[in-house]
């Protein structure tokens, strides 16, 4: 049996049409690597708090976050 190999940066796979890794066949050729590195983490912890403050349920006994993607899932 074969293992599916993924793209150490953005986990797109190998099998993947029209990608292309390099030559240690560890990373595609995608811009995945560059976007994350421009992205402001702080900003989106920030963000990100703020937002559970707004939906929290006050006095509630514990609480659940469900992260979906908004497309199929
Ligand atoms: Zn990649």
């Amino acid at each position: 049996m074969t293992r599916m190999r993924y793209c150490s940066t953005c986990i797109l796979p190998h099998a993947r049409p029209n990608i292309r890794f390099d030559t240690n066949g560890l990373n595609c050729n995608c811009a995945a690597a560059e976007k994350k590195a421009a992205v402001d983490w702080a900003g989106r912890e920030k963000m990100f708090r703020e937002l559970v403050e707004e939906t929290r349920i006050k006095g509630a006994r514990y609480d659940c976050i469900i992260p979906v993607s908004g497309g199929k899932d």
